[in-house]
């Protein structure tokens, strides 16, 4: 069986359409959303629309959070708060519903989906060392974990002790843990602007991270045209 796992979407509809066609032609069973459909982007109903209509299994991320709720914005950044006030206007009552009843964590098959980290879900804590690593793993009880969050690719192992392996295809071991980022669709942050994924082929026990190009521009004009804050626009052909 051949996974797609995909997230940190954004309501980037031409990241996310590049994406499922890339996954189209490498013979995947089911596809599974690590959260964060909406926020940042322009297409929001698009992508959330596209999300739900594939039935997916899908975790709930902090903006999808966000743009469900009606609680003030202001402790986020300036331009995360006018995207995610912005995204709360286009969505219908009834789709921010659908957001709001995402569940925090999923076990599917023999692995675990999580938004952000095991070590208190909710607190949307950032997994960017091996310490942060290490706490997710207190709670990790599969032997897999894919996670987004960072919009950073990033895979941790622990055999004995955690360490940060720096590949892009994995054969996993069957003694370890592994807590796999698969970077973000919509607005990644490691320097390559391509959208990022991955494919767990079960039988194999491999793990590959893809990146996928898409129509970067037409994401950017559709951010200006809708008056989003204009840096949305640039991060995106930077990946930062
Ligand atoms: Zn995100």
């Amino acid at each position: 069986m051949r996974i797609a796992l995909l997230g940190d979407i954004h309501a980037n509809l031409e990241a996310l359409e590049a994406v499922l066609a890339d996954a189209g032609q490498q013979a995947i069973d089911q596809i599974i959303c690590t959260g964060d459909i909406v926020g940042y982007n322009a297409d929001p109903v698009a992508c959330l629309e596209k999300i739900r209509e594939m039935g997916c299994p899908t975790v709930k991320g902090n903006h999808d959070e966000e743009a469900a709720g009606n609680q003030s914005l202001e402790r986020m950044n300036p331009i995360a708060m006018a995207a995610l006030q912005w995204t709360r206007e286009q969505l219908s009552d009834e789709q921010r519903q659908w957001l709001s009843r995402l569940r925090m964590v999923r076990q599917v098959h023999d692995f675990t989906v999580v938004h952000s980290s095991l070590d208190q879900p909710e607190r949307w804590n950032y997994v960017t060392n091996r310490f942060d690593a290490m706490a997710h793993f207190t709670h990790q009880f599969t032997s897999v974990c894919f996670h987004g969050h960072t919009h950073t690719p990033r895979i941790y192992q622990k055999l004995d002790k955690v360490i940060e392996l720096q590949c892009q295809h994995l054969v996993l071991e069957p003694q370890a843990k592994y807590l796999i980022n698969i970077g973000s669709v919509g607005q990644p942050r490691d320097g390559d602007w391509r959208a990022s994924y991955a494919i767990y082929d079960r039988e194999k026990a491999e793990v590959a991270i893809r990146r996928v190009e898409y129509d970067v521009s037409k994401a950017q004009r559709k951010i200006i045209a809708a008056d989003l804050p204009e840096a949305l626009a640039t991060r995106l052909e930077y990946g930062r």
